[in-house]
């Protein structure tokens, strides 16, 4: 059992653990240590990779990156420039303004494509700062006509359509003559760079989707108006190879930060997780056999075990449902999650003998072990892959690991 004053030694053993932690994990950061724990690392080299087997997968045509979400749970100030800079990655794209605002403030130079509705504020903010538009509505013409002329120039923008999905964009169906309206006169609203849509997921509708997506090009060709470029395909339809639905680009989000939308995809792309989600041992207990861990004793031991408490939670991101089978890589084992998982603590159960101490890092979500990526532990938590990644909080420090070379 532990007494009160090992768990003085404990917080005190953490204290002082602090100047050390630059030592043997990659943070860069010198504010005070104890604030970046947990912390989330953002693995340039995973992101490089998964960027070229997309590209790869796609017959190398150019990515889209979305990195809605806080770039899902990677932090769009540190994963923004970092996208930015990968050859494959023509575009980024978001679906908030304030998202596109963020990227640029952090100093990505690539074209932006906002996925979403902007006010005419909002709007002669973006323009200028390159951010394209996608018009979905019937007010659009009107809207963005205002804007061109208030800019002195037409809204570049990717067309956002409807092709069966019913959630988002223009109804295939009623979008030529809203594209003839929207380039229409001696001072059009827009320049035409590209139009879009989402597909179902489901491979034979998608393809009809695609096709969908040709004939309103060449409907509008027929009337003089060129769309250059038409993407849908996300991770879903990239990791299954529904090819024909790849049209000019591909518009992944999941896939490049690592994540399977199934596990089936897994033999067709080799992705690497480019994030982990780490903390560190804050308090090293040892039961007796009978002793029970958390709120109402929820684990309960009959023979004599050492178990270790984690500074994170579900406040952090890491899953409620975890303790229904995840296992966190400590000391290069696998310890079972154990008790609850609190707001800020987790527990660990160690094993009867165990070298864990205060201050050891525990990876709880990552590409270290099969155990502990992000898909697995979404998994076993009966949490969605989605999720694990985008429900990261954004309160907690993101740092850069990993060669840059991948
Ligand atoms: C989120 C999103 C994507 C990316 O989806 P993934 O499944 O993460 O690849 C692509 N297009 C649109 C419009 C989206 O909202």
């Amino acid at each position: 059992m532990t007494s009160r004053r090992e768990f003085c030694a404990s917080v005190a053993a953490v204290l002082a653990a602090g100047p050390m932690l630059g030592a043997s994990a990659p943070l860069r950061s010198t504010r005070a240590r104890l604030s970046l724990d947990p912390w989330i690392e953002v693995d340039v080299g995973a992101l490089a990779r998964n960027a070229r087997v997309i590209a790869g997968l796609a017959g190398n045509r150019p990515v889209i990156a979305v990195a809605k979400n806080n770039a899902y749970g990677t932090g769009l100030a540190t994963t923004g420039p970092l996208l930015d800079a990968l050859a494959e990655v023509r575009m980024l794209a978001v679906v908030r303004p304030e998202e596109a605002l963020a990227l640029r403030k952090a100093g990505v130079r690539k074209p932006i494509l906002l996925m979403g509705p902007a006010t005419e504020e909002e709007l002669l903010e973006l323009v200028p700062l390159g951010v394209v538009q996608s018009p979905y509505r019937d007010a659009a013409p009107t809207l963005l006509g205002r804007v061109a002329r208030r800019l002195g120039r037409p809204v570049p923008v990717h067309l956002y359509v409807d092709t069966g999905m019913h959630r988002m964009g223009m109804p295939v169906a009623e979008a030529l003559p809203w594209i003839q309206a929207l380039t229409a006169g001696p001072t059009p609203a827009v320049t035409i760079e590209g139009a879009f849509t989402e597909l179902v997921e489901d491979a034979e509708f998608d393809r009809a989707q695609a096709s969908r997506m040709r004939e309103l090009q060449a409907a509008a060709r027929a009337t003089g108006i060129a769309i250059p470029m038409l993407h849908a395909a996300s991770s879903e339809a990239v990791q299954h190879q529904t090819t024909e639905a790849f049209l000019d680009a591909v518009r992944p989000g999941l896939a490049l930060y690592g994540g399977y939308v199934s596990g089936q995809a897994r033999e067709r792309a080799d992705l690497r997780p480019a994030i982990a989600l780490k903390a560190r041992v804050i308090r090293v207990d040892r039961l007796a056999a009978g002793d029970g861990v958390s709120y109402h004793r929820r684990w309960r031991t009959d023979r004599p075990v050492w178990t270790a408490t984690l500074g994170v939670g579900h406040v952090d991101g890491y899953p409620s449902g975890a303790v229904k089978g995840c296992e966190v890589l400590l000391g290069g084992t696998l310890c079972p999650v154990v008790g609850t998982v609190s707001a800020s603590h987790t527990i660990v159960a160690l094993g009867e003998e165990t070298s864990v101490k205060v201050g050891d890092v525990a990876v709880l979500v990552g590409g270290e072990h099969p155990a502990v990526h992000p898909n697995e532990v979404a998994k076993r938590a009966g949490y969605s892959e989605y999720d694990m990644f985008m429900h990261l909080s954004p309160s907690i420090a993101r740092v850069v690991a990993g060669a840059r070379a991948g």
